[in-house]
């Protein structure tokens, strides 16, 4: 396995959580629903007032917030991206590359499910990476980029609603536990991660970086940090 194909399959895995942000009523699957916090909420609904009163006071027609205009741009780019980077790669594998996509289609997964097998198979004829996954490389890790940027600009500040399952949210105002200690962040450099603000000292190999001393794991580490919440929440109740 490579950085490549790791990045494909975290695109795939990630794609309808952009998809789905674009969307007002849209229900992200449940460990990942951030909760606003108070200020970030304050903001939101200040900003709303703020649209309202534009809207009217100026006359400006109805239009979608500014957030969903980025992720569909960011969206429509990738997927424009994916079905070159596929149709490039179909000129020179026994496997046709999938249409390009149609007018109204957002989900680029089957082009990045087609570069990932296109790419697997070279690494298994040539038995180790070749030219097409050297060309494919710096193409995919900039979609990556991209998809996670626009990931961040929606969650950044964001509570995540899970139980820290090495303090057991602990933290100094609530040592009993319990608490939400979850947030999400931007560390310096841009990098997204979650970071456990509770009375956390997780094993080192279990944490995927340190930011001043507290535990954080980029975000490339999300699926891991999942299944680590999943099956401690399997083998404990917590009553409440
Ligand atoms: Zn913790």
């Amino acid at each position: 396995m490579t950085h490549v194909i790791e990045a494909l399959d975290w695109l795939i895995e990630y794609w309808p959580d952009l998809l789905e942000a674009r969307l007002p009523m849209s229900t992200p699957r449940p460990w990942r629903t951030p909760e606003l916090s108070p200020e970030a909420r304050e903001e939101r609904d200040y900003e709303a007032r703020l649209e309202r009163f534009e809207r009217t006071a100026l006359g400006l027609a109805e239009s979608p917030a500014p957030v969903d205009i980025n992720v569909l741009q960011t969206a429509l780019d990738v997927l424009v991206r994916a079905d070159d980077l596929a149709a490039e790669l179909g000129e020179w594998s026994i496997e046709p590359s999938p249409l390009p996509p149609e007018l109204g289609e957002l989900d680029a997964r089957p082009w990045f499910r087609y570069t990932r097998a296109v790419l697997i198979n070279e690494h298994v004829d040539l038995g180790e990476p070749g030219p097409w996954h050297d060309h494919a490389t710096p193409i995919v890790h900039g979609m990556y980029e991209q998809v996670a940027q626009a990931l961040a600009m929606l969650y950044t500040g964001q509570v995540v609603r899970v139980i820290c399952p090495w303090c057991d949210g602990r933290t100094i105002t609530q040592p009993a536990g319990g608490a939400y200690t979850w947030k999400i962040h931007e560390l310096p450099g841009g990098q997204i991660a979650i970071v456990c603000h509770g009375l956390c000292e997780p094993p080192e190999r279990e944490v995927g970086t340190w930011w001043r001393g507290i535990p954080c794991w980029p975000i490339s580490d999300w699926e891991r940090l999942a299944k680590r919440v999943r099956a401690n929440e399997a083998h404990e109740t917590i009553g409440i």
